[in-house]
């Protein structure tokens, strides 16, 4: 019998590019993919190339276990909803115990826990899940992305604009990833073996300062781009005067204050070794997505 594979949260940018991938491998035919989505019909398209789209919703922990019958290995992707995730996805891993899910795969973050992150909520989320699947008796694997490289063109481009990068990272090192490497790696991992009891930190190729961040924004666009930098109350302040709420600011400014410590300080070759290619530079990337940076896109 095919291992049957499924998605959950799999409406989202990750989860369609992860169905895709799944869909486009050659050993396709080997496995069954369930998809699981708040809304099964805007993944039309993957029914009509043989996914089995089923309506789930991680606050309503009863439909994902009818969501999840007959998966023999899930992947759980984070929410977006940023206060209700614990209770979501500790819903969602208890959900997959009583529907008999064999493995359990996470995206979360690096250095989630135990100990108090700066982005309070947002790590605090990832570590419950994370502990909830080491209890559950399912085998696990984690797949701690670090930050996308793509959350990086919307303030990129504001510091084009501006000719100022403003940032409470200090000198800290980060190695931005691109949402396309962890697809793949995440699709790697569902398609392979022997993942189980991992716990993987998915990164870009280089731990990059913003100093490196604001020369390759010059370099691909010409733009002179100055680093600015701030306390960690002044990011929050010039979040909320952009129009962020505070406990969002919060936590966006927890990520500079996480970069800065060292918390986020980390690169492997997981992209390399699981996807089978090298994971994109940060400055490749925004050389592909040049006219977003120039606020030439829509
Ligand atoms: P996205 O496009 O916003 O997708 C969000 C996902 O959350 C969707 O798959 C959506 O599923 C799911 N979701 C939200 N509420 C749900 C609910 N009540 N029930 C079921 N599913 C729910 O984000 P993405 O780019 O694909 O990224 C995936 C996740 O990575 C995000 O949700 C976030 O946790 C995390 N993330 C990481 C970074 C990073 O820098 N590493 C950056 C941003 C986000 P359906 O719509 O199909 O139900």
């Amino acid at each position: 019998m095919p291992t049957t594979v499924a998605i959950a949260g799999a409406g989202g940018q990750l989860g369609r590019r992860v169905a895709e991938l799944l869909l486009s491998r050659p050993d396709a035919g080997e496995r069954a993919l369930v998809l699981v989505s708040r809304n099964p019909a805007k993944l039309a398209s993957f029914a009509a190339r043989g996914a089995e789209v089923r309506p789930g919703d991680f606050d309503a922990p009863e439909s994902l276990v009818a969501a999840l019958a007959g998966v023999d290995r899930l992947l759980l992707i984070s929410t977006n909803d940023l206060e209700r995730r614990a209770t979501q996805q500790t819903g969602a891993v208890a959900a997959a115990v009583r529907a008999g899910v064999r493995h359990g795969v996470y995206t979360s973050l690096p250095s989630p826990g135990p100990a108090p992150h700066p982005t309070g909520p947002l790590a605090a989320s990832h570590y419950a899940t994370e502990e909830a699947l080491r209890a559950s008796g399912m085998a696990w694997t984690f797949l701690r992305n670090a930050l996308y490289a793509d959350l990086q063109l919307g303030s990129g481009a504001q510091a084009v604009a501006a000719g100022r990068l403003v940032t409470n990272a200090g000198d800290g090192r980060t190695a931005y990833v691109t949402r396309e490497d962890c697809a793949a790696t995440a699709a790697a991992v569902l398609a392979g073996e022997g993942h189980e009891g991992s716990a993987y930190d998915v990164t870009g190729p280089r731990l990059l300062r913003q100093a490196d961040v604001a020369a390759a924004l010059s370099a691909v666009t010409g733009r002179a781009v100055e680093v600015v930098a701030v306390d960690d109350e002044t990011a929050v302040q010039g979040l909320v005067a952009a129009g962020v709420p505070e406990s969002m600011a919060r936590i966006f400014a927890g990520f500079g204050k996480a970069i800065r410590e060292g918390l986020l300080e980390m690169q492997t070759d997981v992209v390399e070794r699981l996807a089978g290619r090298p994971p994109q530079d940060l400055e490749a990337f925004f050389a592909a997505n040049r006219a977003a940076l120039l606020g030439e896109t829509a």
